[in-house]
This record gives structure tokens, C-alpha cells and sequence, in this order.
């Protein structure tokens, strides 16, 4: 009884060493890389909209445009590179990633 038990023990094992993988789906993968690509750009527009605001409103004579001292690392997107478009009044301030990763808007 016991060679039996282990006979088929052997056969279970084996059955599942001639299993295919399926591979993964590349559509879903790409996906999942564009949300992930899209969070980090959105983390670092978060970043630049904090220090837009915060510097807008330190400054009582703020006319709009963007504001002094603002490092230029953090005027990019952290996946393609490519300048924000930054559009920055004395109440709003918008920023665009033109890698598709978003729009961020805030009224202040
Ligand atoms: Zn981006």
C-alpha cells in the first residue's frame, strides 16, 4: 500500500512539472506599468503644486507666474523627462504632464 501511495505521489509531482506556464499578459502589463508610471508623476506634480502654493501665499505681492526658487528637478516628470506645463495665477495653479500622466488643478 505504501509503493502505491508513493507511486502516485510520483505521478502528482511529475504532472506538475509538465505544466505550461501561461506567459503573462503584455496588454495587462503595460498597464499596469502606465499606473505606475502615472502615480510617480502624480507624487512629483504633488510636490511641485505644494511648493507653488506655498510660495504664492508666503508672498502678499505674488502676481502669478511661477515662483522663485522652485528646483528644476522638480519641474519635470520623473518617467519621460519632459517639462511640465505650468500655469500659475494668483488663485490657481495647473500642471500638465504632456507624457499623458495627468493633469493636476488647484484653486487656492
Ligand atoms: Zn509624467
Amino acid at each position: 500500500m505504501r509503493y502505491v501511495v508513493c507511486f502516485a505521489l510520483l505521478l502528482w509531482l511529475l504532472s506538475g512539472c509538465t505544466k505550461e506556464t501561461t506567459p503573462p499578459d503584455e496588454n495587462r502589463l503595460q498597464e499596469i506599468r502606465f499606473m505606475l508610471d502615472s502615480t510617480k508623476c502624480m507624487n512629483r506634480m504633488e510636490d511641485l503644486d505644494f511648493l507653488i502654493v506655498d510660495a504664492a501665499l508666503a508672498d502678499t505681492a505674488f502676481a502669478g507666474g511661477m515662483p522663485p526658487g522652485i528646483p528644476d528637478s522638480l519641474m519635470r516628470c520623473p518617467v519621460s523627462q519632459a517639462a511640465y506645463v505650468c500655469s500659475v495665477t494668483t488663485t490657481f495653479c495647473r500642471i500638465e504632464c504632456l507624457s499623458g500622466h495627468g493633469v493636476l488643478e488647484d484653486e487656492y
